[in-house]
């Protein structure tokens, strides 16, 4: 059998190493359009920060690593089309301007996003960068060392922009958070915790200026020095986009089927249109465990499990995808938090009725002293008011606690209740924790509420 996957990140590297592991005598065809093998942008800030030294290195595949064991790997080279009737895609070579057309039996499509480029006057002036993949990374490194920048405006507090906008804070420049949305990390966390979030990063030189609309950049010599927005303007020197991402599909229209806004339409076994194409990661949507609906979450996380399931499905197994959570954790300055599922800021949108429970605490018993690592913790349970299905938990301390969130993904997938979490074992150790986990504490509090 002759597989061709397109596009090497998360999900394409997932669904090769997946053929690997099962079939490992598949013929498989490997693309990327860039110059760069399996760029993982979720590595990007630790490399802005210094903490990784070498950007070559965020990646988790080599050319000759992945040829080493019969993958057929070809960069530069984009799919610029594909034909379902003949089982054909068209590549062309970007290094030397060859053409070609490939036959495959399967083909998988994990072509992600690209960043979302706001169609406002003044958008294409020098400056405006974005946050997502290689090339973006070593221009970005470039500016935080670059003596002309002083202001830096990040566009979109997601947590991508808040990744951006903590690197430029760290090398020393004024950061302008802005968003349309009221809060930053608004469909992340609560506002219980982003006021906390909120106020840290104002003392750590990140003014937010939310609920605000990109106007315009506005710029001097063909580079940007402004944006201007419907309540202000915002001196810049440098523009960091985070505003949410765009499907790379445009030349899939009328090849398979896609959504309105360019998604790609799969089945459950990841299927699209075409019973012989594959597709996963950032393109499609994913199956929402707190809801039972299709859901857009771009993470690494799901793509990672679609290209795992594809592979083995197109293999010749009968695998559904596993419904996710759309967990994630982030660090802010000394805090870090995780959440997962449902939040009240995100419920009414979901289209779920929510009830939930805030417990503060100290992470350990009180005789522990601060100096000794005791330190504040918050946790939000959210829940089904009317049978107490967990339908999602946010969690945030100086301390990582972030992995208690993984047993909340595990409740809401398993459509575990407060009342089972109320009591479910958890251990118990002063150096770690109090004798009733925090999890066991807030699902306490939640079954009370609904007796
Ligand atoms: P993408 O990562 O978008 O990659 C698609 C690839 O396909 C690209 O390399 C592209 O060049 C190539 N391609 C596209 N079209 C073609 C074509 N026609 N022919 C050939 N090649 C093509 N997720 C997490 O779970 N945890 C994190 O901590 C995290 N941090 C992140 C930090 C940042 C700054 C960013 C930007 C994202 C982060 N993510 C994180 C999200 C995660 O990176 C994405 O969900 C994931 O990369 C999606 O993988 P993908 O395979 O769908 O596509």
């Amino acid at each position: 059998m002759k597989v061709i996957v397109v596009g090497s990140s998360h999900g394409g590297y997932e669904t090769v190493r997946g053929i690997l592991a099962a079939q490992p005598d598949t013929e498989i065809q490997w693309y990327e359009k860039g110059d760069f093998l399996s760029f993982l942008s979720c590595g990007m800030q630790l490399y802005l920060e210094g903490a990784v030294k070498d950007v070559n290195t965020v990646s988790y595949a080599t050319p000759a690593g992945m040829q080493a064991q019969g993958v057929h790997v070809f960069v530069n080279s984009e799919i610029s089309k594909v034909d379902p009737a003949s089982h054909s895609v068209h590549v062309i070579d970007h290094a030397t301007g060859d053409e070609r057309d490939e036959t495959y039996d399967k083909l998988v499509l994990s072509v992600g996003a690209v960043p979302f480029d706001l169609p406002v006057p003044g958008h294409d002036l020098a400056n405006i960068y974005a946050m997502r993949g290689r090339d973006w990374a070593i221009k970005l490194k470039a500016k935080t060392v670059d003596p002309s920048v002083k202001n830096v405006v990040i566009i979109g507090s997601g947590y991508i922009g808040i990744e951006a906008a903590e690197v430029f804070a760290k090398a020393g420049m004024h950061v302008t958070v802005i968003d349309l949305l009221p809060r930053l990390l608004s469909l992340y966390l609560d506002q219980e915790f982003t006021d906390i979030l909120t106020k840290t990063m104002a003392n750590h030189g990140i003014y937010a200026a939310v609920g605000q609309g990109i106007k315009a950049y506005e710029g001097v010599d063909g580079h940007v020095t402004k944006v201007v927005t419907d309540q202000g303007e915002y001196p810049a020197d440098l523009v960091v986009t985070a505003a949410g991402i765009r499907p790379a599909t445009g030349f899939l229209k009328n090849v398979i089927d896609l959504d309105d806004h360019g998604l790609i339409k799969i089945n459950d076994r990841l299927q699209t249109s075409d019973s012989d194409i594959y597709a996963v990661g950032d393109a499609t949507l994913v199956p929402f465990a707190p809801t039972g609906k299709d859901n857009r979450i771009a993470l690494a996380t799901n793509a990672r499990r679609q290209g795992r399931i594809a592979a083995k499905n197109l293999l010749g197994e009968n695998v559904p995808m596993p419904a996710v959570s759309g967990s994630s954790a982030l660090s802010v300055f000394d805090y870090h938090f995780a959440s997962t599922g449902v939040k009240e800021g995100t419920a009414d949108k979901l289209g779920v009725k929510t009830a939930s429970v805030l417990v503060t605490d100290t992470i350990r018993p009180k005789f522990v002293s601060e100096d000794a690592g005791n330190t504040k913790v918050w946790f939000k349970l959210t829940f089904d008011p009317t049978d107490g299905r967990v339908l999602g938990a946010q969690i945030m301390s100086k301390y990582d606690v972030t992995a208690n969130i993984n047993a909340i993904s595990v409740a809401i997938q398993a459509k575990l209740t407060v009342a089972d979490l109320a009591y479910t074992d958890f251990f118990f150790q002063p150096g770690f924790d109090r004798p009733w986990n925090i999890i066991n504490v807030a699902a306490q509090k939640a079954a009370a509420t609904l007796n």
